[in-house]
């Protein structure tokens, strides 16, 4: 279980955050566009009777990951979709039994609509605060996808209106919900690697420019941060799941070409290492520039796991000390245990297990790595 108390809360910074979200509302803040239809999706009828979701933003993650996991969901069932490619929205609506469909510009009414309960935001980074807030005020649950924002000023200001609104926000760390990621995370508690000793954590793709989803990924507007905020951040929040603590200061350099003209506006890789109030140290690489991958490793005094892949959709490796693989079930229920779990959340009207002060915490220490790479490496303390 995560323990909440170690999440890094600033008491702070709310009427600034308020500030800066709105000056972003009238600013060059990014707008939600409709995007082409892409993905193929083929799901049987919904159940009902269930926590009742919107989907917000249908691409390709919403469409290959997202919807489908509904379908092995046993507490959540979706009865809206928000896009902003009308047609899309109505294919999908029909191929799926979906009939109510909103756009951005009609979005707020669902603030009417009593068949919403929850609403999940799979939109770029760089909306995520505006329609998280937006869903709150309508008086509905949010789990919002990962990274939570694009600043933490956003994601403080996210924080206050679900507090504010006395409802629930999640941010959408499905490996948490991953049934070989949680039993790694629960031997490494158990004592059975021995005292942890140290976390190493690869995660990064090439991206591609001309791609539409890779597009936007490296538009800071839209897309808050490069790699680490993107692919980096789930080795960082692993290692913390692992080691059971949160870090008290980081460094990091950057480490991709700076002539590639994909990283104008985002950074393309970082070599990062987190410090833990323990000792213990965790380092880690993200990249825009490498061949899509993930990779972690666990170090105790007496044994050490290996998971690579280590965060993906359908498979994860994991070998134990003894060279044995470990298969503590099949990853792709993730998505239904995810959102099942945010919706028994929801209705109890506590805390999901990844809340959005974890969201909060990886955007600080994600902006400290930046702040250490800006300045040669430097430890910057969190
Ligand atoms: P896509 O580009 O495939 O989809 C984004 C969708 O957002 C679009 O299809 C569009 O939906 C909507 N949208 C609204 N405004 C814009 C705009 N200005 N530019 C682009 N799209 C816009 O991205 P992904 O599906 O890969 O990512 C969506 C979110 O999911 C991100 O937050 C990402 O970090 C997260 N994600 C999480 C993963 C995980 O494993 N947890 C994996 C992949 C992504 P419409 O046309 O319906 O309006």
């Amino acid at each position: 279980m995560i323990d909440r108390r170690r999440l890094l809360l600033g008491a702070g910074g709310l009427s600034l955050a308020a500030t800066a979200v709105s000056a972003a509302a009238q600013g060059s803040a990014p707008k939600a566009v409709g995007q082409p239809l892409l993905g193929h999706p083929d799901l049987p009828d919904q159940p009902s009777q269930r926590m009742r979701w919107a989907i917000v933003g249908l691409g390709t993650f919403a469409l290959g990951q997202v919807i489908p996991g509904f379908m092995g969901a046993d507490e959540s069932t979706i009865t809206a979709f928000v896009s902003g490619n009308p047609d899309k929205a109505k294919e999908l609506g029909a191929r799926y039994g979906v009939s109510k469909l909103y756009s951005y510009d009609t979005f707020d009414k669902i603030a009417e609509d009593k068949e919403i309960d929850c609403v999940y935001i799979v939109l770029p980074v760089g909306l995520h605060a505006e329609y998280t807030i937006r869903a709150l005020k309508a008086g509905k649950h949010v789990l919002c996808e990962k990274p939570m924002a694009s600043t933490p000023a956003e994601c403080e200001a996210m924080i206050a209106d679900a507090k504010a609104a006395n409802r629930q926000l999640g941010v959408a760390y499905r490996v948490h919900f991953e049934p070989n990621n949680v039993e790694v995370a629960r031997r490494c508690a158990s004592g059975e690697l021995g005292t942890l000793r140290y976390f190493t954590g690869d995660a990064g793709f090439n991206a591609n420019p001309d791609w539409p989803p890779h597009k936007w990924r490296l538009q800071k507007a839209l897309a808050g941060g490069g790699s680490m905020y993107d692919i980096g951040i789930y080795a960082m929040n692993a290692a913390m799941m692992c080691l059971g603590e949160d870090p008290v200061s980081v460094s990091a350099v950057y480490s991709y070409p700076r002539d590639d003209p994909r990283f104008r506006e985002v950074e393309g890789g970082v070599d990062w290492r987190m410090t833990f109030p323990s000792g213990i140290h965790a380092q880690g690489s993200s990249s825009y520039c490498y061949a899509g991958g993930t990779r972690q490793k666990i170090f105790g005094a007496t044994g050490a796991i290996v998971m690579e892949p280590a965060s993906d959709y359908y498979r994860q490796n994991v070998t134990l000390s003894n060279g044995q693989p470990l298969n503590a079930g099949n990853p792709i229920s993730q998505f239904a245990a995810q959102v099942d779990g945010f919706s028994k959340a929801a209705r109890a009207n506590v805390a999901h297990l990844t809340p959005g002060e974890m969201g909060l915490r990886d955007i600080r220490i994600i902006q400290a790595m930046y702040k250490s790479a800006d300045n040669d490496g430097m430890k910057v303390m969190l």
